[in-house]
């Protein structure tokens, strides 16, 4: 398909591409998909003026019936999939199995929310009193501002809203300004369930297109109750700023530099398979990424020539294109962020195999890079760094424990694994004392999470969790509330506070 059939087939008209003063081009060629419309801080302000009017009609809803927006969300999206997914591919340049992947993730967060729905439930807590009862009630917490980044321009949008949509919350979605189609075809698809939902307040569900003042109008808006925030931990330190300023709620989703243990007892056949999917998709531009893998000595030269092997045959090209597993970078300064990194590793030591610009004669304004491998003689200052591009250090290891402290000795938390047949390595590795990531995983790689397990990372990468689990309650507030049914007022703690003398 054509870049414009593409983009009339996710419902995207001449008035949206067309007049606006940001300009979006497809990483897969560097040609130009349109120049949208971008809002001002002052419409910013009117779109969380319009959201605080919905949430008091949405706060007010039955839950259930909150979820059957979703549910009729859901629906849409199962027949845009095709579309939308093919749009993801084109402006952020994952293939397209990926940006069909994206798009199911969105359904089965919708299909989830949707149940949940009926399952926003508290505790009942016993009381230490006679004749009174204790409970945890679960309330709309108010407006969800979430701001994303380009490399997942449209699931984790919905991750938050499909949560905060049940949850009572009306959201407005500041998405990347390298990523806009996706988020502008994403909120017709919700307008058109508005419509076959038929009572929703106007301005429960919105899309601001902007830069990162338009992000800064949602985390100084006293408004906009929680900001879920995706993408680097630069921009989430001042997210984190702004929002601890006016003790608003913030999620944080920031980046991540996610390693792999390769032990002497892993099935390496199954090892092999899951490092390259996960240190090469979506050009390794996921968070969860795979960026270092830690091999034992012992397996070390039986590993790295297969895994050189398997780099030297990865189809890089047009993500549209049938087969195709490595797409473009998103713009030239990843490329050259990938670049700088390389000769970086080079002066600490590390050999680098693969790395460089690919099919530059086809793509002149196209940044496609062959996936590299760093043998590293140890962990530096640049592994240490998350650079967003399909760079693979490895280092060996000889004892588990180093292993398990090379894999921590990161700031970022996000994601982790081990490759092991060993029950014993394998628990270690998820005790207390192993991986210190949100998510730790056994023969498996960091990368491709479900959607029913609480998603997110510790330390740099944020501490926030979205998605499954009760991460839904990231977007209510808790109360506590305490029941006195007797006719007595006794106090806890047995206090007693004699006013006889005083009431008379
Ligand atoms: P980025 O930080 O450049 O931009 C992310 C978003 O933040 C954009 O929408 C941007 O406009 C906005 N923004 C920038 N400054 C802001 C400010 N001061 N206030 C409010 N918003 C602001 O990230 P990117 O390059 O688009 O994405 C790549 C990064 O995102 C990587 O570090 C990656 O690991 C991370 N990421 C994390 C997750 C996760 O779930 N942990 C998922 C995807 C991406």
């Amino acid at each position: 398909m054509e870049h414009k059939e593409i983009l009339e087939a996710a419902g995207l008209t001449r008035s949206d591409l067309t007049g606006g003063d940001l300009q979006v081009f497809t990483p897969i060629d560097g040609a130009h998909l349109g120049a949208v419309k971008m809002h001002t801080t002052g419409d910013a302000d009117k779109m969380i003026a319009n959201a605080s009017a919905a949430f008091t009609v949405w706060r007010n809803t039955p839950a259930p019936r909150r979820g059957e927006l979703v549910r009729l969300i859901g629906e849409e999206l199962r027949s845009e999939k095709e579309n939308l997914g093919r749009l993801v591919s084109l402006e952020c340049g994952k293939i397209l199995q990926e940006g069909l992947g994206e798009v199911q993730e969105m359904i089965d967060i919708c299909d989830l929310a949707v149940g949940l729905s009926r399952q926003l439930f508290g505790l009942t807590i016993a009381s230490e009193r006679p004749g009174h009862t204790m409970r945890e009630s679960w309330h709309p917490m108010g407006v969800c501002g979430i701001i994303t980044a380009f490399n997942f321009p449209v699931a984790p949008w919905c991750w938050n809203a499909a949560l905060a949509l049940v949850a009572g919350d009306p959201v407005i979605w500041k998405p990347s300004e390298k990523a806009p189609l996706t988020a502008l075809a994403t909120q017709k698809i919700c307008d058109r369930a508005l419509a076959r939902f038929g009572t929703a307040p106007d301005g429960l569900i919105q899309t601001v297109i902007g830069k990162g003042d338009i992000g800064q109008a949602l985390t100084s808006a006293r408004d906009v109750a929680i900001v879920s925030a995706t993408g680097s931990t630069g921009m989430g330190r001042k997210v984190s700023a702004a929002m601890a300023a006016r003790f608003g709620r913030c999620i944080l989703e920031l980046g991540g530099n996610n390693a792999m243990i390769v032990t002497p007892s892993a099935d390496l056949e199954m090892a092999l398979r899951a490092i390259v999917f996960s240190a090469v998709g979506t050009a390794g531009q996921r968070c969860t990424s795979l960026r270092r893998l830690i091999v034992h000595a012992d397996i070390y030269d039986q590993l790295l020539p297969r895994l050189k092997a398997a780099y030297d045959g990865l189809p890089v090209g047009d993500p549209l294109a049938d087969g195709m597993l490595v797409g473009p970078l998103i713009d030239r300064s990843a490329f050259d962020g990938m670049e700088a990194a390389l000769k970086a590793a080079q002066t600490d030591g590390g050999k680098v195999f693969g790395g460089g610009r690919a099919l530059a004669g086809q793509y002149p304004d196209g940044y496609y890079a062959a996936p590299a491998i760093v043998e590293m003689p140890g962990q530096t200052d640049i592994v240490c760094h998350e650079t967003f591009a399909p760079i693979l250090y490895v280092m060996k290891y000889r004892d588990l424990d180093r292993a398990i402290a090379l894999q921590n000795d990161v700031p970022q938390g996000l994601s982790s694994c081990i490759f092991s047949t060993d029950v014993r390595e394998a628990e270690y590795f998820l005790s207390a004392c192993g991986s210190d990531c949100g998510i730790a995983n056994v023969n498996i790689g960091p990368s491709g999470a479900e959607i029913g397990g609480a998603f997110g990372g510790e330390k740099e990468t944020g501490g926030g969790r979205e998605s499954g689990s009760d991460a839904w309650k990231g977007y209510m507030r808790r109360q506590t509330n305490t029941v006195n049914y007797s006719r007595d007022l006794p106090l806890a703690q047995g206090i007693t506070f004699d006013i006889e003398g005083a009431v008379s």
